[in-house]
């Protein structure tokens, strides 16, 4: 059995679950590098591990398909898109509930709230992008998905 077919079943037993996205640090505090498989099942596959792993392959260290880390990745800006666009219609209620205060003081609210949103969703935006721009070098077909996530953050951003 190949090193690789042996990581690949033994993390979908799920004997020790790799982190969401894109990993960092191994379990054992070693930086993650990015490495191409090199087997019949996975031809030049990209995947997180540590260099640490790389030379003792009878220990246990983390394992990550690169495209599985940044479907998460998308997921996880998704779920953020949402919470935003969730908290922006909270925060609208409220500030028309608040109207007795004085103008000034919900011009100036409203200001504040809007300022910290644009700056979220640019972040957000950011973050996406570079995703796609990663994604494409891969050329994974998954690209399409981050275009509808950067289309949606853009109507998101208009409405701010
Ligand atoms: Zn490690």
């Amino acid at each position: 059995m190949s090193t690789m077919s042996y990581y690949s079943s033994a993390s979908s037993s799920g004997f020790r679950a790799s982190p969401l996205g894109v990993p960092s640090k191994c379990w054992c505090g070693e930086e993650i590098t990015t490495f191409t498989s090199k087997t019949k099942e996975n031809p030049y596959r990209r995947f997180y591990r540590c260099a640490i792993a790389m030379k003792r392959e009878n220990e246990e260290h983390l394992f990550k398909w690169v495209d599985e880390a940044l479907l998460d990745e998308i997921n996880m800006v998704n779920e953020k898109c949402k919470r935003v666009a969730e908290n922006l219609s909270a925060l609208r209620v409220n500030v028309m509930a608040n109207m007795e205060v004085q103008n000034k003081n919900i011009k100036q609210i409203e200001e504040e709230l809007i300022k910290k949103m644009e700056g979220e969703l640019l972040t957000m935006k950011e973050n996406v992008e570079e995703l796609g721009h990663v994604m494409a070098k891969s050329a994974l077909k998954t690209v399409g998905i981050a275009a509808v996530i950067v289309t949606s953050i853009v109507w998101l951003w208009g409405r701010v």
